[in-house]
């Protein structure tokens, strides 16, 4: 991999692309197509820089000569994580999923705790005629705000006749934010470690509730021969066909944001808008940047772990006014980082930030 990095550096251009489409560009002291050139001459990088990186990925989808120059910083990290040259809280992020398999350190015998908030029975993903795999993943499994998704994506599904399994405690940490800060070694065992259980069990199909599992066990894990899908995909066509049925009322004006790793990254713009629009009453906004340009939240590549010094507007306060300017009430989203990162700012500005699964709850 690091042979073909330093192949593909050779081939750019400097057209700049890369930088023009990055979300840290112009207002923090990071600028992606001079790394790009540092690794091209295997300069020294001054080592803050690479942290600002978010992974949103716009830079690689733009670049004109196939650089990847969001996986050069991924790279550029990786000799940091090597040399120790990393902010305290991401390493103490490496070292807790190291041992207890999620970043926050919490106990792994817990990851399943969230199913006694629910009152039917979800079973071990081997006990399942469809070995459907709900994939739940860190801050859903831990985090008390995102805690609600995979309870509300359960009995949607329940809701829908849809059958699933989980894997509790021997699910691990999906790596998608590992991979990005740069551990490799780490990244790989939690893959293998995931893999065997899928394969142990037959898992026939996973859906992840957080568009950053989906990337990476979609793109990441190598041929698993597995369909995996973000839950919006499965939700959608269940509302559409009138399997799940809305009888309520939701009459607020909401506006939908991209997450990078569901939108940008993996094309998945349809199927939240085609929910949000099934939802009676709601009156659907799109921000002045959507879709494919998107403007990045700021919570992912390990950003979710620690804070950049940030004496500039963050993205996220940028996206909350342009909801104000476009007069939404509420910000709607199908990623838990970007429900983390939105939520302060919008408080702030009298908005709520709901995850969609939130909203179909309420409708229900
Ligand atoms: S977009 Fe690609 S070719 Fe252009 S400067 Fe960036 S890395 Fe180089
Ligand atoms: S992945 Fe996003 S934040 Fe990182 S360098 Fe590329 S455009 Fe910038």
């Amino acid at each position: 991999m690091l042979e073909q990095a330093a192949t593909r550096v050779l081939t750019c251009i400097q057209c700049g692309k890369c930088t023009g489409s990055c979300p840290e560009s112009g207002r923090t002291p990071f600028n992606v197509r001079m790394l790009v050139r540092k690794k091209q001459f295997q300069a020294a990088v001054d080592e803050a820089l690479p942290w600002y990186c978010t992974s949103c990925g716009a830079c690689t989808i733009r670049c004109p000569r196939d650089v990847k120059p969001s996986e050069v910083i991924i790279e550029l990290r990786s000799k940091l994580v090597e040399d120790g040259d990393i902010p305290v809280a991401l390493q103490k992020a490496l070292e807790n999923t190291f041992v207890q398999k999620n970043p926050w350190g919490r106990s792994r015998n817990k990851r399943a705790d969230w199913v006694e908030k629910i009152d039917f029975e979800v079973p071990h993903v081997s006990e399942t005629q469809s070995k459907r795999l709900l994939f739940v993943c860190c801050i859903q499994a831990y985090d008390p705000r995102c805690m609600v998704i995979p309870v509300n994506v359960a009995r949607l599904f329940h809701a829908g006749g849809l059958e699933f399994g989980i894997l509790g405690e021997e699910e691990a940490c999906c790596g998608n934010e590992i991979r990005r800060i740069g551990e490799a070694g780490l990244f790989e065992e939690l893959e293998e470690e995931n893999k065997a259980a899928f394969e142990e069990y037959g898992v026939k199909e996973i859906v992840a509730l957080s568009p950053h599992c989906m990337n990476v066990l979609k793109k990441e894990y190598g041929d698993m021969g597995i369909k995996v899908v973000h839950y919006t995909e499965l939700l959608a066509p269940l509302i559409e066909e009138g399997t799940i049925k809305l009888p309520g009322s939701f009459g607020k004006k909401v506006i939908y944001h991209d997450p990078c790793f569901l939108g940008k990254q993996n094309g998945i713009f349809d199927e939240p808008r085609s929910i949000l629009r099934a939802v009676p009453g709601l009156d659907l906004l799109e921000f002045s940047r959507s879709r494919e340009v998107s403007l990045c939240c700021e919570g992912g590549g390990g950003r979710m772990f620690f804070e950049v010094e940030a004496t500039y507007q963050r993205n996220a306060e940028v996206r909350v006014l342009d909801a104000v300017d476009r007069g939404a009430e509420i910000i709607a989203t199908a990623c838990p980082f970007c429900v983390m990162t939105l939520e302060d700012p919008a408080t702030e500005k009298g908005l709520a930030v709901k995850e969609l699964s939130e909203i179909l709850m309420e409708v229900l």
